[in-house]
């Protein structure tokens, strides 16, 4: 059995391969150009093949699909700073890439998880968010929107090869999942605040702090997944991945004060000093996860606590070994 990781030197991807490796022999292809990833993600197993490169070379993605049993799709241009400062990147990234992923999958049927996120229900008032809910997103003279579009555009093609050519696809939206090898320098919330509250610098929060995220495990929401693609099931449908746990951001600064025990400060900063004068960000973001539970029986296990806890834990390991 081999299996294509895209992205697969990123922090979801990372954490998929990890998974794979404890639970299967199987072969693991990764194509990943290292731009947000890192090769230190990988661990050393002749099981794990690297191929750097990009998703948008359809020569390189055709080939490598090819000799693979499954393909996972993660490779994408993420976090909302990256977004903003090279939308063309990405935009090209996560349409193009996406497109080459399919249209080769679609050529063998091979079955193709494709990561979508939450951006695609926008900024939405109506919480929580189910699959077949209404999207609301914004103009597109502001950047982040072409993200949560070209993720649903995403969608629509890999449905579209369910519907014409029978292609098996599962469609994950994550919801700000965080774990160990998160790094915050795209604009990803706490790997950012622990780094900070590490440090003693001043804690950074946007906007005034009460916009509310739901974060999971990155190691729940893997189990998801590959759970996802073994059940027959689930082919062909959309699911919220994530906890249903709401967090206001002030609220996540203070837990990430008390478990550092840092007496690092927070600060507000206006959204329109941080971004620009268009930035707009959604006040809520809480996934409908029962398609998710009534497919697979999943629940994310690990409290929020804990998932910081393991972020400071590998944070901490990090300085040490550098210092
Ligand atoms: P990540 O940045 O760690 O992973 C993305 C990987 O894709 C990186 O290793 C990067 O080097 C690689 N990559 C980027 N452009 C590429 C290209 N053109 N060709 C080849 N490789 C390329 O981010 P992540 O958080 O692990 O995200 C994985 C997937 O999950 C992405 O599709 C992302 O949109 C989606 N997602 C993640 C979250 C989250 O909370 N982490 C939320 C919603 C959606």
């Amino acid at each position: 059995m081999a299996v294509l990781v895209t992205g697969g030197a990123g922090f979801i991807g990372s954490h998929l391969v990890n998974y794979y490796l404890r639970n299967t022999d199987s072969k693991i292809f990764l194509i990943d150009n290292i731009s947000t990833g890192q090769k230190e993600n990988l661990p050393k197993s002749s099981q794990v093949d690297l191929i750097e490169g990009d998703v948008r070379d359809s020569a390189l993605v055709e080939d490598i699909v090819r000799r693979s049993d499954v393909v996972y799709h993660l490779a994408a241009a993420v976090g909302v700073e990256n977004i903003v400062e090279n939308p063309l990147d990405s935009l090209q990234t996560n349409i193009e890439g996406t497109q080459n992923v399919l249209d080769t999958a679609a050529g063998d049927g091979t079955p193709v998880f494709i990561a979508s996120s939450s951006e695609v229900y926008g900024k939405s008032p109506e919480v929580p968010f189910s699959e077949d809910d209404d999207r609301v997103v914004g103009p597109t003279t502001v950047p982040r929107w072409g993200y949560a579009n070209a993720k649903a555009l995403d969608e629509f093609y890999a449905l579209a090869h369910h519907e014409e050519n029978d292609l098996p696809v599962v469609v994950g939206r994550f919801f700000n999942t965080v774990g160990p090898r998160q790094v915050g320098e795209y604009g990803m919330v706490v790997p950012t605040f622990v780094e900070q509250a590490l440090a003693g610098d001043p804690i950074t929060v946007y906007g005034d702090g009460t916009q509310t995220r739901c974060f999971t495990h990155v190691r729940d929401a893997v189990e998801a997944v590959h759970e996802l693609m073994n059940t027959p099931a689930a082919n062909g449908h959309v699911f919220n991945i994530g906890s249903s746990q709401p967090v206001s951001i002030n609220e996540l600064a203070e837990r990430v004060l008390e478990i550092t025990g840092s007496d690092s400060r927070v600060e507000h900063i206006p959204f329109e000093e941080a971004f620009d004068e268009d930035f707009e960000e959604p006040t809520r973001r809480e996934p409908d996860v029962s398609k998710l539970r009534e497919t697979i029986g999943w629940a994310p296990e690990t409290s929020l606590d804990r998932i910081l806890e393991d972020v400071v834990e590998e944070r901490r390991e990090n300085v040490e070994a550098s210092s």
